[in-house]
């Protein structure tokens, strides 16, 4: 009897049709794919793209070398160095972050004590050659410099529910 179903089932098509069906049903309905890049989606003010090392509105640099954004990157993408300042603060000499490693987890971001590291909205950025994924401490400044009004406005936005 199951064979004879079989038969009926390929000889009329019938799994084609259903797709068919499938097919027809979505055909009319609204589209949900956009045309990248004319078209964008909507970004969460908690979204994980590229990095940047933020400044206070004076000017100095946040980032105090404390190394907790190193020690909690799951990729090891993050390599600083640090030393004291003349009037005994410390300060990074080299933050770089390895952006071909980096999976972008924001653990960095939620580990820092001062709002430093953060990840931007940023997502159109790429490298033609091997090292153009190494963000170096100032390509990072200037990226916190560029974006800072979207970086503060964000994450007063996203302040409730830190
Ligand atoms: S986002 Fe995650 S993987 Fe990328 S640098 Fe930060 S901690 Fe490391
Ligand atoms: S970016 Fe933040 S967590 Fe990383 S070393 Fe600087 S102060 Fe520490």
């Amino acid at each position: 009897m199951n064979s004879i179903k079989k038969f009926f089932n390929t000889f009329l098509l019938i799994e084609l049709w259903k797709g068919m069906m499938v097919t027809g049903r979505y055909f009319f309905k609204p589209k949900i794919t956009v045309h990248y890049p004319e078209e964008k989606t909507p970004q969460s003010p908690r979204f994980r793209g590229l990095h940047a090392l933020r400044r206070y509105p004076n000017g100095e640099e946040r980032c105090i070398a404390c190394k907790l954004c190193e020690a909690v990157c799951p990729a090891m993408a993050i390599t600083i160095d640090s030393e004291q300042r003349d009037d005994g603060t410390r300060r990074t000499t080299r933050y770089d972050i390895d952006l071909s490693k980096c999976i972008f987890c924001g653990f960095c971001e939620e580990s820092c004590p001062v709002d430093s590291i953060v990840e931007t909205r940023v997502l159109e950025y790429h490298g033609e050659k091997r090292g153009d994924l190494i963000y170096t401490k100032e390509m990072l400044l200037a990226i916190g410099d560029r974006y800072e009004d979207q970086i503060a406005k964000d994450r007063e936005v996203d302040a409730p529910y830190r």
